[in-house]
């Protein structure tokens, strides 16, 4: 389906105790990826409207923290049905703001239903636990929220990242403050506007707009107990060392370069597929997008099926804009610079049409760069465009060898039809997420999602089982009621 683009401009506050509250500090536009123009305003919260968020916050905190876990779990289901109800004019929003196709703003927030789902069963799954330690003695442990948490997201997941967090820092019985993207934040609206229909009591989510000045001032506050960021590495980078310096728990997920190792007895219709669709979709704007292809031997037939597919991509149908005019003009230079650097283009996006309409809008087709050098830009830097370089490589070990020295690790896949060396690369991938045959290997839950390196700073995870560390506090209470006769040392 073609994204239903807002007929006019959207305005969106500050969500400060359960009211949209205008901000004080100026006014940004947001303007569409797929035709360049204004669909939105937002407006930015001053200093005094931040410090009122957040005491606001944790006020709310406390209360919401005493209600049992099932009840909150009730507001969250019904948050579910909301957005399941809504999810066409959401995923047509989302599409708008950030450029990506109907369909892929669709399944982004599919997939973050899927996280509230997991987030409904922490009532039955995380029992917390006791037993009798000792004569007379329990030992007791009990999952305690933290109180005002904030997350900080970018704008190429508009709904799905922020849904990594939402449902399950709240039914862990947070306060929940969300920075936006800058660059799309029309979609919190709607987010914000279903759980308050749900029923969650004022306070309890907030949502306050802006960029650095925002950010700095909510990891800066002493109510702010945790701080959960996915974004850039430069900017991950500085929110973990703003938040850790204050004592704060933060967990900042950034970019990414993925490399695929393809391997000549890979089967040839999954291999088309398989890395087409991942440099190509959300325009190869996501971390998980594959960015290198590691060719060891002979490989042509399978990379003809993969130019094949991304060439009969349709802008505006099959394939989205790029976020900014900006990065699009960065694309067209970094595919400029590596043709000078040597490499041969097999497919050359920057020929490609802007679909009927929308020449306003920020378009780069698919492009495929054969005999990249590594250690060049195209072969080291996240480009973040529908761009795939293609590494030639006499053997596995030189795959492995160039796959190991990037700076980050998020993913890696391999596509083989051995098992042995499937499980060489799993083995020897330097990333979090690894992927056999597919190239978007993103972990459905209960799995956690994550980078290790310069993908991710901080310890534990943010998504999945492994988050409910993150989101709360594990209080061991040990317990004895009277003495006993036969008392020995641990008595
Ligand atoms: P970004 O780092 O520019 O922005 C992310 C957030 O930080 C936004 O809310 C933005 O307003 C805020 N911000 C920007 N500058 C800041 C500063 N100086 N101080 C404090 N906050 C600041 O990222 P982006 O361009 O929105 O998103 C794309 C990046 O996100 C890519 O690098 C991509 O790989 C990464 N990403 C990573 C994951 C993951 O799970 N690892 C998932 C999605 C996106």
């Amino acid at each position: 389906m073609r994204t239903i683009l807002p007929s006019e401009k959207l305005h969106c506050h500050n969500l400060i105790g359960g009211n949209w509250v205008e901000g004080e500090a100026g006014r940004e536009t947001v303007v569409s990826p797929i035709h360049g123009a204004v669909i939105g305003e937002v407006t930015v919260p001053s200093s005094a409207q931040i410090e009122m968020a957040l005491q606001t916050a944790a006020k709310a905190q406390v209360a919401w923290a005493k209600s049992p876990m099932k009840e909150r779990a009730r507001v969250l289901y019904n948050f579910r049905n909301l957005l399941l109800r809504d999810i066409d004019a959401i995923s047509h929003l989302k599409s708008a703001e950030c450029g990506k196709t109907f369909d892929e703003a669709k399944a982004g927030l599919m997939k973050g239903v899927e996280v509230l789902e997991f987030a409904l069963s922490i009532q039955n799954l995380d029992l917390g636990g006791k037993i009798e330690v000792s004569r007379g003695v329990t030992c007791e442990y009990r999952r305690e929220p933290l109180g005002v948490v904030a997350n900080i997201t970018p704008f190429n997941f508009p709904a799905m990242v922020p849904m990594w967090t939402i449902p399950i820092a709240l039914a862990l019985g947070n306060a929940y403050v969300w920075k936006p993207s800058d660059k799309t934040p029309l979609t919190a609206r709607r987010i914000a506007d279903a759980l308050t229909e749900a029923g969650l009591p004022g306070g309890v989510f907030t949502v306050l707009h802006g960029g650095a000045r925002t950010v700095e001032a909510v990891i800066d506050h002493p109510l702010v107990k945790a701080i959960g960021f996915v974004g850039s590495t430069k900017v991950a980078r500085l929110v973990y060392q703003r938040g850790t310096h204050l004592g704060k728990r933060v967990l900042a997920l950034g970019g990414a370069k993925n490399h695929i190792v393809l391997l000549p007895d890979a089967n040839l219709e999954l291999t088309g597929a398989g890395i087409s669709d991942s440099f190509t979709g959300c325009a190869g704007q996501r971390c998980m997008a594959a960015s290198v292809l590691l060719a060891v031997g002979d490989v042509e037939s399978h990379i003809q099926k993969i130019i094949a597919r991304a060439a009969s991509l349709e802008l505006g149908k099959d394939m989205g804009a790029i976020i900014t005019r900006a990065q699009k003009e960065f694309l067209v230079g970094a595919i400029d610079r590596a043709e000078k650097a040597g490499a041969r283009i097999l497919l050359d996006g920057r020929k490609a049409k802007a679909p009927q309409s929308y020449e306003g809008g920020n378009w780069l087709g698919p492009t495929i760069l054969d005999q990249v050098q590594p250690g060049t830009e195209a072969a080291t830097v996240e480009l973040f465009g529908p761009i795939l370089s293609i590494v030639r490589c006499k053997d596995l070990s030189e795959a492995m060898r160039i796959e190991n020295s990037v700076e980050y690790g998020n993913a890696c896949s391999v596509f083989t039809s051995s098992g042995p060396l499937a499980d060489r690369v799993s083995r020897e991938a330097n990333t979090g997420m690894v992927g056999i045959n597919v190239g978007v290997p993103v972990p459905r839950e209960p799995f956690s999602f994550g980078g290790i390196q310069a993908s991710k700073f901080g310890h534990g995870d943010i998504t999945g089982h492994h988050s409910l560390d993150f989101w709360s506090n594990v209080k061991k209470v040990t317990t004895k009621w009277e003495t006993q006769s036969d008392s020995n040392w641990m008595s």
